[in-house]
């Protein structure tokens, strides 16, 4: 994952090493590798170019410190390549931050919900599966409503993995999806349940339709969390989706899924600074287990190395 942006911060990082000082050309020369393996991660293009300027401002004319103190108070020698690398840590971390994976939940003898919206074939139902387990774990009782009616796979596929969690899974043919989620609150409270994760149609595009149904529904339940799926193969589409999503239904954030895969990962780095909406949480397989916290140091470490 992220191969791509990691191989231009090694080049940079390269360029850099056993250098005492940092000039401007060499911050130029790194930069250059850095920008290049951004974009062709699928980068948002004002994204890469914010990056490059403030790490640039902070690296050019910096006098670089030969010892640094640690968090624990110990000192390291450090070259003008780690100095540089620290800098570009930094500001991935900030890109992408604060940490922020929280869920609103109500107490537990009042029911909660999760409204959970995405394109097909983002990993919307599955992702709707992994939360669940996420809540069982924690002590808490969810129940799944299939309010994807259109298709009627989906509705089978959300009746699966609730079997498989043993998750109980609401659903009433011929009922319009805003009514749907209504009723299934009302089938939580009977079932003695306290949160509610509502797995929304996708379709493959954004269109009118879906969106006014998504509204129809918010406006009906008053979700407490409303939270896009997005499939993180599609690159900048992800970011056009999520800032479209965003401004319909004012989302509280992201779960970005597939990350396993050869994603080229870069919307987990434009997302953030496109919505101003956190990742919550990284999808890393298909299997219920796989769904990661989004922890921003982590990804930056790992671009970097
Ligand atoms: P939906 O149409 O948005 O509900 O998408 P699904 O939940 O049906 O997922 C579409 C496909 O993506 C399925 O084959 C899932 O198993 C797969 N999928 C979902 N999340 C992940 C993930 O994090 N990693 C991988 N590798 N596959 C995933």
């Amino acid at each position: 994952m992220l191969e791509t942006v990691a191989k231009g911060f090694r080049a940079a990082k390269n360029r850099l090493a056993g250098k005492k000082e940092i000039t401007p050309e060499m911050v130029d020369e790194s930069l250059r590798d850095i920008r290049v393996s951004l974009l062709e991660a699928d980068v948002a293009f004002d994204v890469v170019k914010k990056f490059v300027a403030r790490v640039r401002e902070k690296a050019v004319g910096e006098v670089v410190q030969t010892t640094v103190t640690d968090k624990a108070g110990q000192k390291h020698r450090v070259t003008a390549g780690d100095h540089f690398v620290k800098i570009c840590h930094d500001e991935l971390e900030a890109l992408m931050g604060p940490v922020d994976t929280s869920i609103q939940l109500k107490p537990k003898d009042q029911v909660s919900g999760i409204m959970m919206v995405g394109l097909q074939g983002s990993g919307k139902t599955t992702t709707t599966g992994k939360l669940a387990s996420k809540l069982l774990k924690d002590g808490r009782k969810p129940l799944l409503v299939a309010a994807d009616i259109y298709r009627p796979a989906a509705v089978d596929q959300l009746k699966v993995l609730g079997e498989r969690l043993k998750v109980p899974v609401y659903f009433e043919p011929n009922v319009p999806p805003p009514e749907l989620a209504k009723r299934g609150y009302a089938a939580a409270r009977e079932q003695k349940c306290d949160v509610v994760l509502i797995d929304t149609a996708g379709r493959l595009a954004i269109d009118e339709a879906l969106m006014t149904e998504l509204e129809a529904i918010k406006a009906n339940v008053r979700p407490d969390n409303i939270l896009l799926v997005c499939d993180a193969m599609i690159g900048q589409d992800a970011v056009r989706t999520a800032a479209e999503f965003d401004r319909r239904l004012s989302l509280d954030g992201f779960i970005l899924t597939k990350l396993d895969g050869d994603a080229r990962g870069g919307a987990a780095l434009s997302i953030k600074e496109v919505t101003g909406k956190p990742i919550k949480f990284l999808g890393m397989g298909e299997s219920m287990d796989k769904l990661e916290e989004f922890r921003p140091d982590g990804l930056a470490s790992r671009i970097l190395g």
